[in-house]
């Protein structure tokens, strides 16, 4: 057998869809309504840019996406799966399994070489350590990190700590990568190489990937801009 899905008669399955997606954080002022019925298709292999102000609901997106809250109302799919009423257990094996977040903050674990941080999420999903340094290995010397393995978060740039973080979000070979402000903290020239690595590594690996930026400059390197407005996510153009 060979031929497109389509071919085969199977239909393709975004990695990410929202279908009516509501929001909203109750405060003593009264709620405030973040998403209010907002529709979102992500595609395997594609890339898409949310860009919008601070404020706009980015962030909440991106949780929601990432099965960190859970909506008020419509549904997430991951891959297909309907989410909003998994199980919290369900939701977390999901999030470890299908997803990869980099945050503007690595959050590396200190005590540990860039190694280890990105060979640790492979051995919680049970993989074997030779074959989790093996890929750490790999995964590390693509994005230009070969000749870092041993140093602790400590010892490296601020480009370079970002670029493990992005590695360890990718060990698992997640379908998506959800990333907020990835290189916001980073000054520009280095946020520009770290995001073109970023770029061909998605682009290598054909996973999906939803990245919340300020940067109209790295926006327009994506396939795709959506922005939120008036409670939906819409195309930015
Ligand atoms: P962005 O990432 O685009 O800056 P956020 O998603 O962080 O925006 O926040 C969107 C809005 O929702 C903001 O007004 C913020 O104050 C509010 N908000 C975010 N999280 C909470 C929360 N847990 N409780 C109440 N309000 C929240
Ligand atoms: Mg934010």
């Amino acid at each position: 057998m060979s031929g497109s899905p389509e071919a085969a008669g199977v239909q393709p399955v975004p990695a990410l869809f929202f279908a009516r997606v509501e929001r909203r954080y109750r405060q003593a002022e009264g709620a405030v309504e973040i998403l209010r019925g907002a529709d979102l298709a992500i595609w395997p292999g594609e890339l898409v840019a949310l860009v919008a102000p601070s404020g706009a609901g980015k962030s909440t997106l991106l949780h929601l996406a990432g099965l960190l809250e859970r909506p008020d109302g419509g549904e997430i799919y991951v891959g297909g799966q309907p989410t909003a009423a998994m199980a919290d257990a369900a939701r977390t094996r999901f999030r470890r399994e299908e997803m990869g977040f980099v945050y503007q903050f690595h959050h590396l674990l200190p005590e540990f070489s860039a190694l280890e941080n990105v060979v640790m999420p492979q051995l919680i999903r049970g993989l074997a350590r030779k074959e989790a340094k093996a890929r750490a290995t790999e995964l590390l010397s693509f994005l230009g990190l070969g000749k870092r393995l041993v140093h602790r978060p400590a010892e490296l740039s601020g480009g370079e700590q970002q670029r493990v973080a992005i590695a360890r979000a990718v060990a698992n070979g997640p379908r998506l990568l959800l990333a907020d402000e990835p290189t916001g903290n980073l000054d520009p020239s280095t946020a520009g190489h770290v995001f073109a690595i970023l770029l061909s590594l998605v682009r290598a690996s054909g996973l999906a990937a939803l990245i919340a930026t300020h940067n109209m400059d790295l926006a327009a390197r994506m396939d795709r801009r959506v922005t939120i407005r008036d409670g939906l996510i819409k195309p930015l153009d």
